[in-house]
């Protein structure tokens, strides 16, 4: 028997018609080369609207994509809005990318029209100089000057319009934006994202054993619109009517530092990389008294225990960390304690410390062992993590890749335990595990020990060719300014020594200036590794 409830389609039309009648005078602040830019979510509604008509003038058909490659501002969460809402595709390209990849993107997903920033014009010229398909440009004015020639001014556009008032119902199942993994392995593939599964994704990060995202926060991502959704947050802003601060271009420590002075965010989102580089400016900010934020989302790559200590105990902040990936929305599970964590006492809250956490309602987990059976979920038995559920990916777009898809289920290539309460820990992404002796070395649980030590800024382990084990962890190890040129490879390894097995011990340290990070502030261990291809083991 079907039961009688409505089916009203679960579109992105219902995340603007509630932000303008119920969050009209919440607001979204950017932080602009004039100085800050505060609009009400009633404005940006209306402007959405406007942005329907020009797109519809300019040809913008149901289907067709429209792509942003901007940084965080106003002007992009109403692409946000504004081409799902009018049946179009929003693809957001991302801004670091190096230009073959932005060209092979660009046409792989056909884009008709870009929107992208002044700022950014002379990257996207050389890119829009190689493709074919963008039939027309449209420039947000977020450096001074005018809009190159050829090119339509995003603000004289929208000021030229009148507002849309009937937006088409669109089926919950069509398309409504489309992201491209950055392509560690092969070309970047295309995750293409449900009106539906954007609206229920978003209301997960409402939960309140999620992170809670309420009317009450104000929110700061720090991670780019273009990295997943922004983890999902401008939709749930704009649902429960939680504000929102966009950095813009302005990303230095020192401008994200001053967008927290002056907006008081309760929630800021980023890449543990981000925090990295904020902890010591956060530490000298918080002497001048607490800081607004209420809790600091994190993930996209493993969050050292030593960062989430020193936020919790120096800054104040705890660090909420999650998992995902571009082909899960991105929100899978996040690391909140349960009551009996507290009842067990600080030791059982510690060790939640190295925990990716327990996947938010809405998504399913198994791990699979090498055996291709199920491994238990002991905290001990490793496998591959996979995942199902209404927000993640079921293939790529216009790709074949059936080995990434098995029986409904996703293997995302995280090799992981989880414990008895559903906790899962990250060993390693399949591609990254040191694999020594036909056994494998986490290099998550090596670098989140190195980055531990006092002296140690960042730190990054590859396995490099070993002509006996197949391969030999190499710590990649960047001093702390005041350790530079003191700390030496016997501090390091020493201070492993007690904490690991003999066999985990890196076969060497080296020392570098900085950690080279992918195009969202991940490390990028591809780069290491050919760099210290040919490193030289010493002898043991
Ligand atoms: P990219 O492939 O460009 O890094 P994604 O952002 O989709 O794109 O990366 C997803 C991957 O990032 C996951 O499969 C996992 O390996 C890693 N990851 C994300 N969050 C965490 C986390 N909290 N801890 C460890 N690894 C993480």
């Amino acid at each position: 028997m079907r039961g009688l409830m409505q089916t009203l389609p679960l579109n992105i039309a219902w995340i603007l018609r509630r932000a303008e009648r119920l969050q009209a005078k919440k607001t979204v602040a950017t932080r602009t080369h004039e100085g800050t830019a505060v609009a009400t979510y009633g404005q940006v509604c209306e402007r959405t609207r406007k942005l329907v008509t020009a797109l519809r003038e300019i040809g913008v058909r149901p289907g067709d994509r429209v792509a942003t490659f901007s940084w965080n501002h106003q002007q992009h969460l109403e692409c946000y809005l504004g081409v799902p809402c009018m049946g179009a595709v929003l693809h957001t390209l991302n801004i670091r990318l190096f230009e073959k990849d932005l060209v092979f993107i660009v046409e792989h997903a056909e884009d008709k029209v870009v929107v992208v920033d002044k700022s950014l014009w002379p990257v996207w010229e050389k890119v829009a100089a190689r493709v074919r398909c963008v039939q027309a440009t449209i420039v947000v004015p977020d450096a001074p000057g005018p809009a190159p020639p050829g090119t339509l001014d995003y603000e004289e556009l929208i000021a030229a319009r009148s507002p849309v008032r009937e937006l088409p119902e669109v089926d919950e199942n069509e398309a409504a934006a489309l992201c491209y993994t950055s392509g560690t392995t092969g070309n970047p593939k295309g995750v293409l994202y449900s009106h539906r599964s954007n609206y229920l994704h978003s209301l997960a990060l409402t939960m309140a054993d999620a992170i809670g995202i309420s009317e009450s926060d104000r929110v700061l991502p720090i991670v780019p619109l273009f990295h997943a959704n922004a983890w999902g947050l401008p939709y749930a802003c704009l649902l429960t009517g939680a504000e929102l601060v966009f950095p813009g271009r302005h990303m230095s420590p020192q401008s994200l530092l001053e967008c927290l002075r002056e907006r008081r965010p309760s929630l800021a989102a980023g890449v543990p990389s981000v925090w990295t580089s904020l902890l010591e400016p956060l530490k000298q900010e918080k002497e001048r008294g607490p800081l607004s934020l209420r809790a600091i989302l994190c993930g996209g790559s493993a969050v050292p225990p030593a960062l989430q200590k020193a936020y919790e105990s120096e800054v104040g902040v705890p660090i909420v960390q999650a998992w995902g990936m571009t082909e899960t929305s991105p929100l899978a599970s996040l690391c909140c304690p349960l009551a009996a964590h507290r009842e067990r006492g600080p030791e059982a809250l510690d060790a939640l410390r190295t925990s990716q956490g327990r996947v938010v309602p809405g998504v399913e987990i198994r791990l699979v062992g090498d055996d291709g059976k199920e491994a238990a979920w002991d905290g001990r038995s490793q496998g591959e993590i996979q995942v199902r559920g209404p927000w993640i990916a079921s293939s790529y777009y216009k790709e074949d890749a059936r080995e990434k898809f098995q029986d409904g289920w996703l293997r995302t290539g995280d090799v992981a335990s989880i414990d008895g309460d559903g906790y899962m820990r990250i060993a390693d992404r399949t591609k990254d595990l040191v694999k020594s002796g036909g056994e494998w070395i986490s290099s998550v649980a090596l670098e989140g020990l190195i980055m531990s030590h006092p002296s140690v800024a960042e730190a990054a382990v590859i396995g490099v060719p070993h002509p006996k084990w197949d391969e030999r962890p190499l710590a990649c190890v960047v001093p702390r300014p005041d350790a530079r040129g003191r700390l030496t490879r016997e501090e390091i390894l020493d201070f492993l020594r007690p904490k690991v097995a003999k066999w985990w011990l890196p076969d060497d340290v080296v020392f570098l200036d900085e950690v080279p990070k992918t195009s969202v502030g991940k490390f990028d261990k591809k780069v290491l590794r050919e760099r210290f291809k040919n490193h030289a083991l010493p002898e043991k």
